[in-house]
């Protein structure tokens, strides 16, 4: 029997695998502005953001980005001004803020640490 490369089911499954991360967009969003979005990855790691996929707003006065996951998007979170989830991010200066997802509003609410 002839050996095929590739053909062994444990080619492909492998419990070290980690699972892809799900996308938040299925399709490229405008931005809030009008402008176009590219889909691009982090490479820096500024924030801890390295390897997240974001989409980028293509007009440089903007420069918008919207994160390509489901992180910090959690059921508890408040509503947005269009009624949708926000996402939950720890700005630098340690304040923590909520923002629409999908970057179709302005909506932002900071949470208040007593
Ligand atoms: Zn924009
Ligand atoms: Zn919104």
């Amino acid at each position: 029997m002839p050996f095929i490369a590739g053909m062994s089911p444990a080619t492909f499954i492998s419990p070290e695998m980690p699972e892809a991360t799900p996308r938040l967009f299925s399709t490229a969003p405008d931005c809030y502005c009008g402008a176009r979005m590219s889909r691009r990855r982090t490479n820096r790691n500024d924030n801890g953001n390295k390897n997240r996929w974001r989409y980028e707003c293509r007009d440089r006065s903007c420069k918008k980005i919207v994160f390509d996951d489901w992180e910090g998007v959690r059921d508890e979170n408040p509503l947005c001004d269009c009624e949708e989830f926000t996402r939950g991010q720890m700005k630098r200066d340690g304040v923590f803020v909520f923002r629409c997802a999908r970057n179709e509003c302005y909506f932002r609410e900071e949470l208040q640490d007593d």
